[in-house]
């Protein structure tokens, strides 16, 4: 499990040094067609997760990408409510010893004493999100949810918002840790969820836009474009017409800096209940 983090790390590494070495005009050209088909693979795949069980289709592409087999997504009003207990699906110290998704933690991972607990988790993401008039800061607790039903939570820790850094070392292998009552989340890239692609749609912020792994679909390439709240505008596999979209990032804020769009019950905007 520890080799797979430092592979991860050293092909970022890699990557890094190919995006300051390439010229930008060969790059795009020669990885496009790669990344076309790396995309349509895993797009495949999470929809022939999602199809098996019957649930989650009949929806906007997007929405049809989250795991039936630990999602229940479906269309309500002006939103797209997607149910979920927030547990990951994949092994994790945090499902405590005994469990068969235990993992041992990995070399140098402070262990917190917190264990994975199922939540009533009923996420209400926009199904249009609306820009709002200025960006709004996210909160501490679930700002967006993942395919596979995990929340995000944002770039701080509680309950000061201080950085991370005293949290880092509590990751697993996946990046996600559980809270004190249990509830499992993201801080950082959904690892277990890009390890095949590193493009494709992860979930959805809480304002109704989407969420995509740390390179571009178009090129393959990290995005150099991005706003301070870690967004942009492109055309990606979901939304052929473009949309307004955030990229998880190595560095601050890693997945959303802040909502673009309206978040909030009563403006019609996103929001969550557990
Ligand atoms: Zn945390
Ligand atoms: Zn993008």
């Amino acid at each position: 499990m520890g080799i797979k983090i430092n592979m991860k790390k050293y092909i970022l590494i890699l990557c890094i040094m190919a995006l300051m070495a390439c010229d930008t005009s060969t790059t795009m050209g020669t990885s496009g067609t790669n990344n076309n088909s790396d995309g349509t693979g895993t797009g495949g795949n999470n929809n022939g997760g999602g199809n098996s069980g019957g649930n989650n289709t009949d929806l906007p592409a997007g929405f049809a990408k989250f795991i039936d087999a630990y999602t229940d997504v479906y269309v309500s009003g002006d939103y797209v409510i997607v149910e979920t207990t927030g547990v990951p699906n994949h092994s994790s110290p945090y499902w405590g010893a005994g469990h068969p998704n235990y993992s041992s933690p990995q070399s140098g991972m402070n262990v917190n004493p917190n264990i994975i607990t199922a939540q009533n988790f009923k996420f209400y993401i926009p199904l249009s999100p609306t820009v709002a008039s200025s960006v709004s800061s996210t909160p501490l607790g679930s700002i967006g949810v993942s395919l596979s039903g995990v929340p995000f939570f944002n770039q701080y820790g509680g309950p000061n918002n201080q950085p991370l850094d005293n949290e880092i070392a509590s990751f697993d292998n996946y990046y996600g840790h559980p809270q004190q009552s249990g509830e499992y989340h993201y801080h950082w890239e959904p690892l277990y969820l890009t390890s095949e692609d590193s493009s494709i749609l992860v979930g959805y912020s809480l304002d109704g836009f989407p969420i995509y792994g740390p390179t571009n679909q178009s090129d393959g390439q990290y995005p150099t474009d991005l706003d301070e709240i870690n967004g942009h505008t492109h055309v990606t596999e979901e939304y052929p017409d473009g949309s307004y979209h955030y990229h998880a990032t190595a560095t601050v804020p890693y997945l959303i800096g802040g909502f673009r769009g309206q978040v909030g019950s009563s403006g019609g905007g996103g929001y969550y209940t557990n």
